[in-house]
């Protein structure tokens, strides 16, 4: 089974940064799985380390002030045209990233306020209808009891078990 992840999940240091956010649960699924990496800013081509980003309603500003609409737009095609060619099964992705976050996003006032939303490659991968979960989604889960792969797919564990 293949399965698609931010890249900074399986520890990559792509984030604004330089960092990456591996937890054991992500890292536990992507070794039971074909792994697919992606990172729809480094995507965009911007650098690392690069100033945070938030989403302010269609826009996407640094907190310096640049505004990278076009740029994560760029990005999130380039990542979603890409996880769709892999035929992933899933896709997990890296909470509250204005490009990755599934359910809430940062509320683009810089004071770690967060509301309901969805990043910008989110929102492609919806439109595609691929199916995604976010990575607390894969952290509630014991990989050997409920593994997320076979909830959201509906299937048994049976092959993911080893
Ligand atoms: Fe991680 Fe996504 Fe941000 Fe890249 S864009 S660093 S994959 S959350």
């Amino acid at each position: 089974m293949r399965v698609a992840f931010s890249a900074c999940l399986l520890g990559d240091p792509v984030r604004y940064d330089g960092g990456a956010k591996p937890t054991p649960e992500v890292l536990e699924l992507a070794r039971r799985v074909e792994a697919v990496r992606f990172c729809p800013e480094c995507a965009a081509g911007l650098p690392v380390p690069r100033p945070p980003a938030e989403r302010v309603g269609g826009r996407v500003v640094c907190s310096d002030g640049i505004d990278v609409t076009e740029a994560f737009a760029r990005g999130a095609q380039a990542s979603a045209d890409r996880i769709v060619r892999s035929g992933v099964s899933l896709v997990v992705l890296k909470a509250k990233s204005p490009s990755c976050g599934l359910n809430v996003i940062y509320d683009g006032t810089y004071s770690g306020k967060l509301v309901s939303g969805r990043g910008v490659l989110a929102e492609r991968l919806e439109k595609e209808g691929i199916c995604m979960v976010c990575e607390d989604t894969v952290k509630a889960c014991k990989p050997s009891v409920e593994h997320p792969v076979a909830i959201v797919l509906g299937t048994g564990l049976g092959h993911l078990k080893n």
